[in-house]
């Protein structure tokens, strides 16, 4: 439990955002440190986001995880529009999720959303400010270091009681001793400029997706390129093509416009959610779970949220910030076990002592 109240949040992208919102409004002192001059700079800044279930045959914990993570974002649109509704924010939606090459029907759903993602960033930062954060833009933060009882950002007169670090890719030059094993994912959506006529009636997932028609635009995504691979310009129109090709046809002759980003995630494509490892501390060769590995008393961690974004960062925020009140989170032991960042550590312990 965090029993004073000056957190850092680094990073004003959603994971930041959601997590300025959940602690100020848990009643902490919260100041976030954002490297450009304005929010959701980095992968939050796209057009339109989707969300949508995770279908497993098992029901596995990362279809557990989505389901949660998407119920406590649908409160989330509604606690933060207009009048409870998503207001601006969004709307739900209809989500089909076709395999991969769009011949058969895998899931449907009326519970999905697509949603405006730098609104929702901007309205979670807005009611943070509500609550009493504090934001500042331009501020790049380049190191950690920690005292006994204070994190410190490297800046003049600036020191906290706990960071949480929401900087997507650049997490582990923060964070370099957490072993949280991140990976960067580039990606591009496209917007194609089309009349409402035309408009998918939902949301429709194969490969990729499309939306309905949204402020004018269809948006269709999203390409996965890894490291320096190039980027390849025809690639949503190829999954649009297998979603619907007449309407990639007309597509291809409308004005799009492309927006690149990348995608932070982890190994096992799970986000990491609560406080980092204490590198500092040796690991004991009795260690074999979870909550016997040492964790730092003031580092936290939201990231590694890779493609579903929104189905994560409201429900992790909740998490972090249930964590640092002392009560109890909102998702059983062992969903966030799965998302727990000591969690590699762990494994790499474990492999390495013999039983
Ligand atoms: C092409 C593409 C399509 C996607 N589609 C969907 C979708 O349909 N649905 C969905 O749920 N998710 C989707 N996602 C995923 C979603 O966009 C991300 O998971 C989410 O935006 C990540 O948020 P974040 O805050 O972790 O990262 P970011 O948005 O990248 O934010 C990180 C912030 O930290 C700041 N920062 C970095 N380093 C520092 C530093 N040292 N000091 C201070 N500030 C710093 C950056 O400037 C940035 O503002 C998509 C992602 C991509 C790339």
């Amino acid at each position: 439990m965090v029993t004073r109240t000056d957190i850092a949040v680094i990073g004003a992208g959603l994971a930041g955002a959601a997590c300025a919102r959940a602690l100020a409004r848990a009643g902490f002192r919260v100041t976030v440190f954002e490297a450009q001059g304005a929010p959701a700079s980095g992968a939050s800044g796209n057009p339109i986001a989707i969300l949508h279930p995770l279908v497993s045959s098992d029901h596995n914990l990362a279809s557990q995880w989505v389901e949660v993570g998407m119920k406590t974002t649908l409160r989330w649109l509604s606690e933060l529009g207009e009048g409870n509704s998503m207001g601006s924010l969004g709307q739900s939606c209809s989500v089909v999720q076709l395999n991969r090459d769009a011949s058969d029907l895998v899931h449907w759903t009326a519970d999905g959303a697509w949603i405006r993602p730098t609104q929702f960033v901007k309205a979670c930062l807005s009611e943070a400010i509500a609550c009493g954060a504090q934001v500042i833009f331009n501020q790049e933060i380049t190191a950690l270091e920690t005292t006994s009882e204070r994190v410190s950002l490297g800046l003049k007169n600036q020191s906290f009681d706990a960071a949480v670090v929401c900087t997507a890719q650049s997490t582990e030059l923060l964070l370099p001793q957490a072993q949280l094993m991140l990976n960067a994912l580039h990606g591009t959506v496209t917007s194609y400029s089309i009349s409402q006529s035309e408009s998918l009636p939902c949301v429709i997932c194969a490969d990729g997706y499309a939306t309905p028609v949204i402020d004018g635009q269809m948006v269709v995504g999203a390409s996965y390129e890894r490291g320096d691979d190039t980027h390849d310009k025809s690639s949503n129109l190829d999954r649009l093509r297998v979603i619907c090709e007449p309407l990639a046809a007309l597509c291809a002759a409308s004005p799009s416009q492309d927006r690149r980003s990348t995608r932070s995630a982890s190994l096992d494509r799970m986000p990491h959610v609560g406080r980092v490892l204490d590198a500092n501390q040796p690991l004991k060769p009795s260690i074999s779970q979870i909550h016997q590995m040492p964790r730092h008393p003031m580092l936290w961690v939201l990231g590694g949220l890779g493609s579903r974004g929104f189905s994560s960062a409201p429900l992790g925020a909740e998490i972090i910030a249930a964590q640092m009140r002392g009560v109890v989170p909102p998702v059983g032991p062992r969903l966030l076990a799965a998302v727990d960042p000591v969690r590699f550590a762990l494994r790499r312990h474990q492999r390495r002592s013999p039983c």
